[in-house]
Formats: structure tokens, C-alpha cells, sequence
């Protein structure tokens, strides 16, 4: 069975670090729908052009373009095998679309990572991404271990940015978890933790889905 899952949570909640670690490790397409505007942005195509000063202000890009981009995104091969969603869907209407694109095959499985908002404020201001291949990189290292590029700062992480992400977030993408949390494959885990105890919690609640579903 494809294993097909949606990590919802803050900015900061630490989604795209798990995302990217989940998928590896079971050899699944990890979509970022965040990396793939970033990447729009630097290579200055249209959608780039239109998506920078949103994502400069913390606002959302809009449901339309954004549920085109996925779609896309999910109907090549990679993604056929099995995906781990990371920033998308960030809205009931985006949820809504994702659940029409998706054939029955196999459940959507839906983990919430759960962090209180003080440690997202004080991690939002801490992180540092590479300014040549977007690596988002864990405390400690001062060169992207990835290519050896420059860690900066997000154009979004700053101060008054992170404020009006986590209103945005709080209007926008908590009803999600309403939308989500009366399905059997719903699970919550608790993201203020270190991250490989994250990471096991998130493997364990994948399991007790599959399980469920046999
Ligand atoms: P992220 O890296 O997931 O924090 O996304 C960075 C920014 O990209 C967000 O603050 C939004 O401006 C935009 N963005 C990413 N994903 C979406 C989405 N699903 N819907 C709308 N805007 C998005």
C-alpha cells in the first residue's frame, strides 16, 4: 500500500525537518509546497514573481494556484508510489481539493505536530536556512552541510514576519485540524520534544494507522 501523508502544524513545528526525515527513510516523493515557491522565487519564473511579496509579508499564496501546483506535483510517477505532504494543504478549501485528487486506494494518514507557540517563536528566530540550496539546517552548524553554502536567515523568519504567519496560521490552517480529526487516520503527536523523539512518535502513529486499516 503507497504510504500517502499530510504533516500539519505551525511554522516552526518542525513538519519540514520530519517530512524530510519520514520520507527518506521509506523511500517516499517529500512535496514542500514552501521549497517549491522558494525555488520559483530564486529561478524568477512567473509564479515566483507573484508568490514573493506574499510570502515576504507571511500571507498565503492563493488556494487556486496553489491546489494546481499539487496536483501537478501528484501525478508524477514518484509521487504514485507514495508522498509525504509538507506545508500543504493550509486551508479547508486546499484539504477539500486534496481529498478529490486522491483515488481510494489508500487512506490519507494526517499527523499534527503540536508545538506551543513560545517555542515556535524562539525556533522561528533561530533558524537558518542555505543560501544556495534552501537546506534548512538544525542549531549548530555555520555552513550548509549539504553544499557548504552560506546559512542565513529566512526572508520570512524575521520578528514581525513570524507574527503574522502564526495569526495567519491560527485563522487559516488550525481549522484543518477540525476538518481532519474525526478520520480513523488522524493522529496527533506532541513536536516540542527533540527531533528523533518527533520522529519516532510520528513512525509510531504511521503504524498504528496501517495497523488500524488491515
Ligand atoms: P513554508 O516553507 O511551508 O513555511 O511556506 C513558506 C510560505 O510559502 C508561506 O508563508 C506561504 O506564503 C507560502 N505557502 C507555502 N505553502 C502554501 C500553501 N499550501 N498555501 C498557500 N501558501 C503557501
Amino acid at each position: 500500500m503507497a504510504v500517502r501523508l499530510v504533516m500539519l502544524g505551525p511554522p516552526g513545528a518542525g513538519k519540514g525537518t520530519q517530512a524530510e526525515r519520514f520520507a527518506r527513510s521509506r523511500g517516499l516523493a517529500r512535496i514542500s509546497t514552501g521549497d517549491m515557491l522558494r525555488e520559483a522565487v530564486q529561478q524568477g519564473t512567473e509564479l515566483g514573481r507573484q508568490a514573493k511579496a506574499l510570502m515576504d509579508a507571511g500571507r498565503l499564496v492563493s488556494d487556486d494556484v496553489m491546489i494546481g501546483i499539487v496536483r501537478e506535483r501528484l501525478a508524477r510517477p514518484d509521487a504514485v508510489r507514495g508522498f509525504v505532504l509538507d506545508g500543504f494543504p493550509r486551508t479547508v478549501a486546499q484539504a477539500h481539493a486534496l481529498d478529490e485528487m486522491l483515488d481510494d486506494d489508500s487512506p490519507l494518514i494526517v499527523i499534527d505536530v503540536d508545538v506551543p507557540d513560545e517555542t515556535l517563536v524562539r525556533r522561528l528566530g533561530a533558524r537558518r536556512i542555505c543560501k544556495v540550496c534552501g537546506w534548512t539546517a538544525p542549531p549548530g552548524p555555520l555552513v550548509c552541510e549539504k553544499c557548504g553554502g552560506e546559512l542565513v536567515q529566512r526572508r520570512d523568519d524575521g520578528a514581525e514576519v513570524v507574527r503574522e504567519r502564526l495569526r495567519v496560521f491560527g485563522n487559516e490552517s488550525r481549522p484543518l485540524v477540525d476538518f481532519y480529526q474525526q478520520r480513523p487516520t488522524f493522529r496527533s503527536v506532541d513536536g516540542d520534544q527533540v527531533p528523533e523523539a518527533v520522529a519516532a512518535d510520528i513512525s509510531a502513529a504511521v503504524a498504528s494507522v496501517l495497523g488500524d486499516q488491515r
